[in-house]
C-alpha cells in the first residue's frame, strides 16, 4: 500500500506532511490545508513554513504540520521552521 503523502514542491526543502490516518486524497489534502500547506497545482504544494517565509525546512524532526526539526520549550514542542507548538503530552507515552 502506497501512503499518500504531501512534500513541498520548494527546492532543497524536505518538509513533509504525512497524516496520521490513510483517510484518502482529499481528505489528506484537507488536513494538509488546516496545518498550512497551500495547493500551487494540482500536484505541488508549499509547506506551512515556505508560505509563511521561515522555510525551507532543512532537517527534519518531529513536527506534525511540516516534519521539520523542533526544539522543546516549557510549554510544548516547537518547529523552528513553521512554529507549529505541540503541546507536550499530558502523560508521557514514549
Ligand atoms: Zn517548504
Ligand atoms: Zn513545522
Amino acid at each position: 500500500m502506497i501512503r499518500t503523502v504531501v512534500t513541498c514542491d520548494r527546492d532543497a526543502c524536505q518538509a513533509i506532511y504525512l497524516p496520521t490516518a490513510d483517510a484518502g486524497a482529499e481528505a489528506l489534502e484537507q488536513a494538509a490545508r488546516v496545518v498550512g500547506w497551500r495547493r500551487q497545482t494540482t500536484h505541488s504544494h508549499t509547506c506551512p513554513a515556505c508560505t509563511t517565509g521561515t522555510g525551507p525546512v532543512l532537517e527534519r524532526g518531529e513536527c506534525p504540520a511540516c516534519s521539520g526539526r523542533t526544539y522543546d520549550r516549557a510549554d510544548g514542542m516547537v518547529c523552528q521552521y513553521c512554529q507549529t507548538l505541540t503541546p507536550h503530552p499530558a502523560d508521557d507515552w514514549s
